[in-house]
């Protein structure tokens, strides 16, 4: 029986095992179908999968040098291009269209031989917090399968929570990475924005989205990001900042850290009564370790919801006017004597779903002549604001703590009704991407209601290595 702890005991593994990439990937193959209910893969590349298991097999025996990630079994969230591959968005627009390049981070993969095994089910577009917006059903949660997974990469999660992959790559424009991570008891790290080209990632707003890491610990996250990140030719965004060898740097590590806390976050009302005591016992466990942690007022706590959704929208909005019914994906039928834009008008309403117009709606909204000062200038005010608070706070600290999500992962359909709710679920998740940090949700807790929760930490900019060391020292305290 095949079973993975992480990449490095499976390549442990592999140097006595010659068959080893093809036994990994059929183990992998029967777990998609034995958990097939729980939605989490649009489509599964079985015989490609195991033929390149076949040659990286053949390879080792030969003797030829592995790469780094020689035959990781790895999923890819439906907004990110694999050449020759349907990319959809989870979207009817893009139901049938075909990727004709690799993301950069897909590319990096392929180098180091990852094998790809599908891509998993998410929010349409990557909007949304609960895998409920796909066009093609909702994802379960594998503790409870009547519970969300969290979104919008919340296929991404559940492959990695129910042992389908052992990787899988995300994208966290306001915390799809880390609240899925939360709900589903995994590892989820949004490196900071230019860390990982964005080439090849669908977008949603350019200004945020980054592509992230689905991992069972923080070891095997800091392989893959220090292979997906850098500089990139084809993304300007994407950082010439050297990347560190941030798995060969996570050596057992007794450093002790300055770590803050928002105050206003740990006592907001929404907060779950038990996840706040919770967390509360912990940081007292990490003083006991040495670590200094003090509280820090942060005013802006209740601003920071609206701002990312006025932001995201108006970048959303102008993003996906590139879906037009012309150029990419679905285009409707028209009648006798329709114009262009019934064309326009009739491909959008019918290839978008109801959460991804309401988007468009509110960003046009917001970016229109007489509410642009209003709306749009004022946000991107708050963002400068938080973008200064951030540089005081790390110039004090090497990090800051917080819940990742308010809540433990919620029944299905239980929030579908009232957008509000649904984005209040971000309230931890979005300053990250407000002012471009790296953050992680760390799976340390477990509710008594029998569901996992996370502690998210945030560090500096391009600190990416304390972030890693960090969590590594926390998981070891895990309660
Ligand atoms: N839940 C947030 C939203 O709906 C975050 C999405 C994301 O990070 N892609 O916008």
């Amino acid at each position: 029986m095949f079973s993975f702890s992480s990449i490095q005991d499976y390549h442990t593994y592999l140097t006595t095992e010659p068959e080893g990439c093809v036994i990994a990937v059929n183990h992998y193959l029967s777990k998609i179908k034995e958990k097939n209910r729980l939605n989490a893969f649009l489509e599964v590349y079985e015989d490609e999968a195991l033929k390149r298991a076949k040659e990286l097999d053949t390879n080792r025996k030969a003797g030829k040098k592995s790469g780094k990630l020689h035959g990781v079994v790895i999923s890819l969230k439906d907004v990110i291009c694999f050449k020759d591959h349907k990319v959809s968005a989870s979207s009817h627009i893009l139901e049938n269209f075909t990727s004709i390049y690799n993301a950069t981070a897909v590319e990096k993969l392929l180098a180091e031989d990852a094998i790809i095994i599908g891509r998993n089910n998410c929010d349409e577009f990557a909007m949304g917090s609960s895998s409920e917006n796909s066009a093609f059903g909702v994802v379960r949660n594998a503790i409870d399968e009547t519970r969300v997974p969290g979104g919008s990469s919340g296929g991404s999660a559940v492959s990695v929570q129910a042992g389908l992959s052992m990787i899988s790559l995300g994208s966290d424009t306001g915390g799809s990475v880390r609240q899925p991570a939360d709900f589903c008891g995994v590892v989820g790290l949004k490196p900071t924005y230019g860390r990982v080209s964005r080439y090849g990632l669908i977008a949603y707003a350019s200004s945020f989205d980054q592509i992230g890491i689905f991992a069972n610990s923080i070891e095997d996250a800091a392989l893959v990001l220090e292979i997906i990140s850098g500089a990139d030719d084809f993304d300007s965004t994407a950082s010439e900042q050297k990347v560190p060898a941030y798995s060969a740097q996570l050596t057992e590590n007794k450093k002790t850290y300055r770590i803050a806390y928002f105050k206003q976050a740990l006592e907001h009302s929404g907060l779950d009564k038990e996840m706040a005591s919770s967390i509360q016992s912990y940081i007292q466990t990490l003083k006991n370790a040495g670590h200094s942690i003090e509280a820090v007022d942060f005013n802006l706590l209740n601003y920071i919801v609206p701002t990312y959704y006025i932001l995201t929208t108006a970048e959303a909005s102008s993003n996906l006017s590139r879906f037009d019914g012309v150029k990419y994906g679905y285009r409707a039928s028209l009648n006798e004597g329709d114009e262009l834009t019934e064309l326009y008008k009739k491909s959008r309403s019918e290839g978008f779903g109801k959460e991804v117009q309401r988007r468009i709606l509110l960003g046009t909204f917001v970016l229109s002549a007489g509410y642009y000062d209003a709306y749009f200038t004022k946000a991107q005010q708050v963002r400068n604001i938080l973008s200064d608070q951030t540089k005081n706070i790390f110039a004090e600290y090497d990090a800051i703590i917080s819940p990742t999500v308010p809540t433990t992962a919620f029944k299905i359909g239980e929030k579908t009704d009232d957008p509000i709710e649904m984005f209040l679920a971000d309230i931890y998740t979005v300053y990250a991407n407000l002012v471009g940090i790296p953050a992680i949700s760390v799976p340390l807790f477990k509710h008594s209601n029998g569901l996992p929760f996370g502690l998210q930490v945030m560090t500096s900019h391009f600190d990416e290595l304390s972030l890693l060391s960090i969590s590594k020292q926390m998981m070891q305290l895990k309660p």
